[in-house]
């Protein structure tokens, strides 16, 4: 068993934070959040010979699912998550990308939707499911906890957290998510967040303004 690895690809004119994670060893991973670019994302799976199993969601705005749709066509991949409450967002992704201005995005079908607490992986790599409502109200969130590795997608950013006044969105709730889903996790842990940089739940713990 190797180890886990991620690497980012920026997409969309939003720059979010499509991931590919992937074991070191054998290489089988999953791609979290094809927002667009498509193109770009199978180029860099082809170069570093990713054999990707699934497409995972973290929730259902444009800059993060707009690719989904194609990515699964090319790939022959299924889409899992995020919770089915963002199922309005989901079948309204071209309506959202009408009213960014983006391009080619589409709306998004799951093979599978989650729930909290449940288990999902690729290889030997394990994940729970974290239900994180708030910036929308289907947000999932995995966590590995052997690597101590989360991806929050627009939970949690580093320094800041994600926005409330999207359609769905409620800030109080995301505070409550963060403080009773995300923290526990440990101050170890680290992440990878849907836009910018990642970091460490206690450095947000001690210093994140939103959580103080
Ligand atoms: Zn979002
Ligand atoms: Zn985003």
């Amino acid at each position: 068993m190797g180890q886990l690895n991620a690497g980012v690809i920026p997409v969309t004119p939003f720059q979010q934070n499509c991931t590919v994670l992937f074991d070191t060893d054998d290489k089988t991973g999953v791609i979290i959040d094809p927002g667009g670019d498509v193109p770009v994302i199978l180029d860099v799976l082809d170069r570093n010979k990713i054999l990707p199993a699934a497409i995972w969601i973290t929730h259902g705005h444009v800059d993060h699912v707009g690719g989904a749709m194609e990515l699964k066509e090319a790939l022959g991949l299924e889409i899992i998550g995020p919770h089915i409450a963002d199922r309005p967002l989901l079948d309204n992704v071209e309506s959202q990308a009408q009213r960014f201005g983006l391009a080619e995005a589409r709306n998004c079908s799951p093979d599978r939707f989650l729930e909290d607490g449940d288990v999902v992986s690729f290889g030997s790599h394990v994940f729970s499911v974290l239900h994180c409502p708030g910036h929308a109200p289907g947000h999932v969130v995995y966590f590995n906890a052997v690597a101590k590795f989360a991806h929050v997608g627009d939970v949690l950013f580093r320094g800041s957290v994600g926005r409330t006044d999207l359609a769905f969105g409620d800030h109080e709730t995301l505070i409550r998510s963060i403080k009773e889903k995300l923290l526990p996790l440990g101050d170890d842990v680290g992440f990878i967040c849907g836009h910018g940089p990642g970091g460490k739940l206690g450095e947000e713990r001690r210093t994140n303004p939103f959580l103080t």
